[in-house]
């Protein structure tokens, strides 16, 4: 093996320690999952896994990415389904904060990246705040895992110039609260992540907004996993194939001209060679 000794491209190691030292307070390792299949992980992420004691890890984090976790290490659901909360998020960060006090370092694991609608921002800040030692490991977010998995580039030059995350997530009473004026814009990739319970309202609110009916759309479940399906439509037909094809969380909703190019795209990515 040979190395490239240029600083250029030198990326210092991560500065956490995840192991406990005796009589300071533990450290916290926020490290993205990714979308599920382990191989998808950074090397970073598995450096801090196979370190770690302790972590604490989510609802979408998959099983198999937990196996790169020591069999004597202690391991904390709490997880959060859309209908389920096994730990409120405040109590989330104050196990987090007395762990850490208590000398214990830990990994906090969450699906995807967790600076991507995964509150990562809400537990750095409250770590910040508690004066608790912490380091951010990227992981490769839905979007991302879907458009490669299921072969739909979030951007294309002759079809999306500008791509939007949004979570589609109600707020309050039955309200999704979205600018809709600004994701319903042409030449636009739109990725909604938690959007499967507010669907009709979604693809409806785009098409009054000035989208197209016709707007290509797509949903992608359980991106990445062996369960990965994708179901093809339009803006206007896409709640009627979720409910023909019972489509169930995780799932991504992705619209805009790009989701045309994937039956292509998946022929390909199928070609075995010639
Ligand atoms: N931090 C995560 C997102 C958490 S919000 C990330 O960066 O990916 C949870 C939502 O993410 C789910 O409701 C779903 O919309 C999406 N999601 C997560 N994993 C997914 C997967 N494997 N396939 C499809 N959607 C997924």
């Amino acid at each position: 093996m040979s190395f490239v000794e240029d600083a250029r491209w030198f990326t210092p190691p991560p500065t956490a320690d995840v192991s406990d030292a005796p009589g300071s307070p533990g450290r916290v390792t926020l490290v993205g999952a990714g979308p599920g299949d382990p191989e998808l992980l950074t090397l970073r992420a598995v450096k801090a896994l196979r370190g770690a004691r302790l972590v604490l890890y989510d609802h979408l984090v998959s099983k198999e990415v937990l196996r790169y976790v020591a069999e004597d290490a202690d391991l904390i659901y709490v997880g959060k389904e859309a209908s389920q909360h096994t730990l409120p998020q405040e109590s989330i960060i104050d196990l987090m904060v007395r762990l850490a006090r208590s000398g214990r370092s830990m990994v906090r694991l969450k699906g995807g990246d967790g600076f991507i609608f995964g509150r990562g921002g809400e537990e750095a800040q409250a770590l910040a705040d508690a004066g608790i030692g912490f380091e951010v490991v990227p992981g490769i977010t839905a979007a991302q895992g879907a458009g490669a998995c299921a072969g739909i580039p979030l951007t294309h030059r002759d079809h999306a110039a500008t791509l939007v995350f949004a979570t589609g997530h109600l707020r309050g009473e039955n309200e999704v609260a979205l600018d809709w004026e600004a994701l319903a814009r042409p030449r636009q990739t739109v990725v909604i992540y938690m959007g499967m319970g507010t669907l009709p309202v979604i693809c409806e609110q785009l098409v009054r907004h000035g989208l197209p009916a016709g707007t290509p759309a797509a949903l992608v479940e359980q991106a990445s996993l062996p369960g990965q399906r994708c179901i093809t439509g339009t803006l206007q037909d896409l709640p009627a194939l979720a409910q023909q094809h019972r489509v169930r969380p995780p799932a991504l909703i992705v619209v805009g001209e790009v989701v045309a190019l994937q039956p292509q795209l998946m022929r390909g990515m199928q070609t075995t060679g010639v």
